[in-house]
């Protein structure tokens, strides 16, 4: 990849946001039906918008319509620091699809005065402003200035601090004026803990006291939402007419029952059939589905993507499937704890066509639904990655001076801009598809017996599942990496993640947590430790800078051969006591002084550690009929803009 590619995916960047856009590759090789398909479904996601902003805060809309109304209008002086403030801050919430940071979920601070703000608003025609039935401008000023101006109020969107009342001092707007109490007292005899397909109870609905009674608003049609939900439904009911099979039909007519009744159930048969349809090129999600954001736990709030299958990367998971007995006889892991006979996962990559609600513009890069457990077990789940969005996100990481900093050489740079892409890729569908899938346990062994360390473990085994592999003559005969030097730029990758850059993501004087990160540690140091005797993996300094460099790429391969053989034996044998040692010796513990130099030289490099997207305009192109033709993808390139563009045209909820 050359360095220039960032320039086609980097949009803007402002306080700690990086805004990119993602390309739609293959997305013209799609069937008319298809591309109509995906049309319609964007238009059911863009139409939720609101519903979020809601959620997230009950004053959000009539927040958001202000800023819109000043940016919109505002014909004075835009050259000062004060515009400029509030330009960032604008921007700052509307990538948070509210007033409360996406992450931290404190509330945002304005770097411009109070006294500002009413002068701004003064500057607009009254018409402009989303002034309710007699309100006053003064009214609005007075009260947009204790919500956003006062640090007492609504301090945190989530609030699970200990002690704390997570409902009542939770800014987030799935309660409304009840308290923690009586929320678990009203769900508490809801609960039926012998249904064996239990619903996810509460998942749609905001609890509120009405005349001292709690009760439930559900969000359905007619009801809490029913304004956007009415469009959503329109849009499904159309794309409903182009979906490319009775299976998937049947799935879209079940969201639209759900949409319409708010019945938890239908919900439960609607995922049913959306995992039941492996098969359709263009797939979708739509719904109140992740509860992050509630501090109960309970409540989902309103998310939506469109994707289409990826198909020369499901063309490798592919050929990784059907080769999955051969990697699983050749492991170096013990005959014992192979399986005679294992299947590969077969996982579906994904390209993204539109984000929305949750999603938008903070984008994850998998997804594994649907949650209901029951169903995950009995009906089974879909996993996928997000291929465009990846690759969005790692090219442009590359083109930012962090990897400059850190390689070792300019030898190393050069191999991961131009294999990076593929071997991340590749290292991920391994992992997946045969890494996971691989072993099986000695008789009797209780599949918990490694308890709080089984996730670390289980992730170490698969990566070195991959790493393993990855360097095999076999990944080249199969077609799936063009050369040993994309290998190569795996393995630099890897192991300088693992002892260094990673780093970046722990704060002062903390321990490693995340099990992914543990795992990636624990390999990484293990190896180094193994392989200085030989020197195999090397540390030095450059200009009173910390690098590593690996000397011998076999003998590394053959360390993760060794330690995958070992990790496999304490899975397989349950065996804690070793499982805890390699975990708490090699993936836990932090090099403070090292620590410390790569988080200043990380500093240095002035990077935005969140990343966000924007959409492509799908445009449709109709003939004289007013059928649609075609539609073409316009790609954005103005953040601000598609703010305010979705702000005009997907807004179906009043303040
Ligand atoms: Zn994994």
């Amino acid at each position: 990849m050359q360095e220039s590619d960032d320039f086609k995916y980097f949009v803007e960047q402002f306080e700690d946001i990086r805004v990119l856009r993602y390309m739609l590759p293959g997305f013209e090789l799609l069937t008319l039906q298809q591309k109509k398909l995906v049309y319609y479904l964007s238009q059911a996601a863009l139409s939720g918008r609101d519903i979020l902003w809601d959620q997230n805060f009950r004053f959000n809309i009539l927040i958001r319509k202000t800023l819109e109304a000043i940016i919109e209008n505002y014909s004075g002086d835009k050259t000062t620091d004060d515009y400029n403030a509030f330009l960032i801050y604008a921007k700052r919430v509307f990538f948070a699809n509210g007033i409360h940071h996406h992450y931290s979920h404190d509330k945002l601070k304005p770097g411009f005065t109070q006294t500002y703000f009413s002068y701004l608003i003064r500057e607009i025609n009254k018409e402009r402003l989303p002034l309710g039935k007699g309100q006053t401008v003064d009214d609005l000023i007075s009260s947009l200035s204790e919500i956003i101006f006062d640090d007492n109020n609504y301090k945190r969107k989530v609030e699970q601090r200990s002690g704390a009342d997570m409902v009542a001092e939770s800014a987030i707007n799935l309660y409304h004026d009840v308290n923690q109490q009586e929320v678990e007292a009203f769900y508490s005899d809801k609960i039926n803990h012998n249904d064996p397909h239990p619903v996810l109870l509460g998942l749609n609905s905001q609890v509120v006291k009405k005349n001292g009674k709690i009760v439930e608003e559900i969000y359905k049609s007619g009801g809490l939402y029913g304004q956007a939900l009415d469009k959503i439904i329109n849009w499904i009911e159309k794309a409903s007419e182009f979906a490319e099979s009775d299976q998937q039909r049947k799935a879209l007519r079940l969201l639209i029952d759900f949409y319409r009744s708010g019945d938890l159930k239908t919900w439960d048969d609607f995922n049913v059939e959306w995992v039941k349809d492996k098969d359709s090129v263009v797939d979708y999600t739509n719904g109140f589905i992740e509860t992050y954001s509630d501090p109960m736990g309970m409540k989902a709030t309103w998310e939506a993507i469109v994707n289409y299958t990826d198909s020369d990367a499901t063309k490798r998971t592919r050929i990784i499937a059907a080769n999955a007995q051969w990697f699983e006889d050749n492991s170096p892991v013990q005959p014992q704890y192979k399986k005679e006979k294992v299947t590969g996962i077969f996982a579906k990559v994904i390209n993204i066509a539109m984000l929305a609600g949750e999603c938008y513009p903070y984008s994850p890069i998998g997804i594994n639904l649907p949650n209901a457990n029951w169903i995950r077990k009995e009906v089974g789940s879909k996993s996928v990655t997000l291929a465009n969005i990846t690759e969005a996100n790692d090219i442009s990481s590359r083109g930012n001076g962090f990897l400059e900093e850190f390689a070792a050489s300019q030898a190393e740079v050069e191999r991961i801009k131009k294999y990076g892409t593929l071997s991340d890729a590749l290292h991920t569908d391994l992992h997946e598809c045969v890494g996971h899938a691989s072993g099986k346990l000695a008789q009797g062994t209780d599949p918990n017996s490694l308890k709080n360390y089984a996730s670390t473990l289980e992730e170490a085994r698969a990566d070195l599942f991959a790493l393993y592999y990855i360097m095999d003559k076999k990944i080249l005969d199969l077609g799936l990496l063009p050369s040993e030097d994309a290998a190569i730029a795996s393995y630099d990758a890897y192991i300088r993640n693992g002892l260094m850059t990673q780093l970046v993501r722990i704060k002062p004087g903390k321990n490693i947590e995340e099990a992914h990160m543990r795992n990636r540690s624990l390999i990484s140091q293990w190896v180094y430790e193994k392989g200085n005797r030989g020197n195999i993996v090397e540390k030095f300094k450059k200009n009173e800078k910390s690098f590593v460099r690996i000397n011998d790429y076999s003998g590394v391969r053959s360390l993760f051969g060794e330690l995958l053989k070992e990790i496999q034996r304490i899975k397989s044998e349950g065996d804690y006591e070793a499982g805890k040692r390699l975990v708490e010796n090699y993936g836990v513990k932090v090099d403070a002084n090292l620590h410390a130099e790569i988080l200043e030289r990380y500093e240095k490099l002035n990077l935005a550690p969140y990343i966000g997207f924007i959409n492509p305009g799908l445009i449709p192109v109709f003939n004289g009929e007013g059928e649609i033709t075609d539609v073409k993808v316009e790609y954005a390139d103005d953040y601000l803009g598609q703010m305010l563009e979705y702000g005009r045209d997907y807004s179906f909820l009043t303040p």
